[in-house]
Formats: C-alpha cells, structure tokens, sequence
C-alpha cells in the first residue's frame, strides 16, 4: 500500500511540469488535483516547481503572497475547466439521446 502511493506521487509529480505548460488533458488534471487534495507533498512539489517556473527563489517567495495566490488562481481554473468538461460532456450525451429519441419519434409518426 505505502509503495503504490509513492508510485504514484512519482506519476504525479511527472505531470507537474507538464501541467505548468498548460499540457496536461482534461483528465490528467483531475487526476492530478485530487490527487494533491490529499497529498501535501505533491501539493508541495507543485508550489516549488511553479516558484521555479516563475524564476523565483523560495525566500522571496515566502515574501510573495500574490504569487501563491496566483498558483492557487491557477489550481481554481483548472477545476473550473474540469467542471466546464463534465458539462459539455454530459451536454454532448444528453444532444445524443435527444437527437435518437427524435429520429425513433419521427420514425414512429412515419409508420403510424
Ligand atoms: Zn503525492
């Protein structure tokens, strides 16, 4: 059990760079968000690489509050663009259904 969690905060911590460059799916960051939910390392890991990433230092980083602000603004937008899929997703099965029950409805007119 310890061991499969270490494999995957090494998963996740792979992602990391990708996700900073905005390269991750849709998918990718919800596995790797709610994986930091529960992970303070990961979480940690990601505060570092986005400090690095922004060419920062970690002492003035302590000083910089906007920039955690900006990281969490950052970590909200990425479940916003979660929320956005899930929506579109279940919007593009719902056309899906609407548009088979009108063929069935109007096959149905046809033969009556
Ligand atoms: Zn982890």
């Amino acid at each position: 059990m310890k061991d499969e969690r270490k494999v995957d905060c090494k998963k996740i911590e792979r992602m990391i760079p990708r996700y900073l460059d905005n390269k991750l799916s849709v998918y990718e960051m919800q596995v790797m968000l709610d994986h930091m939910r529960e992970c303070k390392n990961c979480k940690e890991e990601l505060t570092i690489q986005y400090m690095v990433s922004e060419g920062l230092n970690k002492a003035e980083v302590e000083n910089d509050y906007n920039l955690l602000q900006s990281l969490e603004n950052k970590i909200n937008d990425s479940y916003k663009q979660i929320k956005s899929h899930d929506f579109l997703y279940f919007g593009f099965v719902f056309c899906i259904i609407a548009i088979v029950c009108l063929v069935i409805g109007s096959v149905v007119t046809i033969i009556l």
